[in-house]
């Protein structure tokens, strides 16, 4: 039997949309060379210049139901009415390989990760400097109407104020040294949520987002 590397982790990296964290994600994957980016399933369709296999593993709602029913998934979400999951396959071979796997899912799949692998998952929250940052980022190339920026918004606080069932923070304020932290954190397994809430944080994201944070975890 292969036998399981300790050291080997799911470093689930979430944080409300133009939080920056695909870009943190692309930034930690260099400094470990043999870590593994998880490819989740989804049958929604294809856009753009999105590759099968590449960006996502693009599915017909059967076989979604099939992978899913077959325990293939280690979690699964609907989202506007079109299926998200992670493949077991894309996760578990690599951890037993002991390698780290970096997963870019939303708030509630981290969550559900958290519960399949327990110890083996570490989950970091990604946050943005201010709503000045955050709002600018949504608005992208600023030829969006104004609802649609609005409702962008309305998720992405509502993303921030599931928070406290993290493990780890950073906030984006520059990127070198978010790396850099984000990098000393999982290095030590530091789960620093708690402390940092407590010190501080909870008042931060009340000032520069008006979201109250709940208290427990
Ligand atoms: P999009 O369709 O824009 O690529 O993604 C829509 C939403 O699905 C995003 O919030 C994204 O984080 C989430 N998502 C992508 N992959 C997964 C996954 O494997 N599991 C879960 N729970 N959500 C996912």
């Amino acid at each position: 039997m292969a036998s399981e590397s300790p050291g080997a982790l799911a470093i689930v990296v979430s944080g409300p949309s133009g939080s920056g964290k695909t870009t943190l994600v692309k930034h930690l994957m260099l400094r470990y060379p043999r870590s593994h980016f998880s490819i989740s399933a989804t049958t929604r369709a294809l856009r753009g210049e999105e590759v099968d296999g590449v960006d996502y593993r693009f599915l017909s709602r059967d076989a979604f139901i099939e992978l899913r029913d077959a325990g293939g998934l280690l979690e699964w979400a609907e989202v506007h009415g079109q299926f998200y999951g992670t493949p077991r396959s894309e996760v578990v071979p690599y951890l037993q390989d002991g390698r780290h796997v970096f997963l870019d899912i939303d708030v509630q799949g981290a969550l559900s990760v958290k519960e399949a692998l327990g110890d083996r998952a570490f989950l970091l929250f990604v946050l943005p400097p201010d709503m000045e940052t955050l709002e600018g980022r949504l608005r992208g190339r600023g030829t969006d109407a104004e609802a649609i920026v609005a409702l962008r918004l309305r998720n992405a606080l509502d993303e921030l104020a599931r928070l406290p069932g993290f493990e780890a923070v950073v906030i984006n304020r520059e990127l070198p040294a978010m790396v850099e932290e984000a990098r000393g954190l999982v290095e030590a397994r530091r789960r620093n949520l708690a402390a940092w809430l407590d010190d501080g944080g909870r008042d931060f994201v009340r000032e520069a987002f008006g979201v109250e944070l709940a208290q427990n975890n």
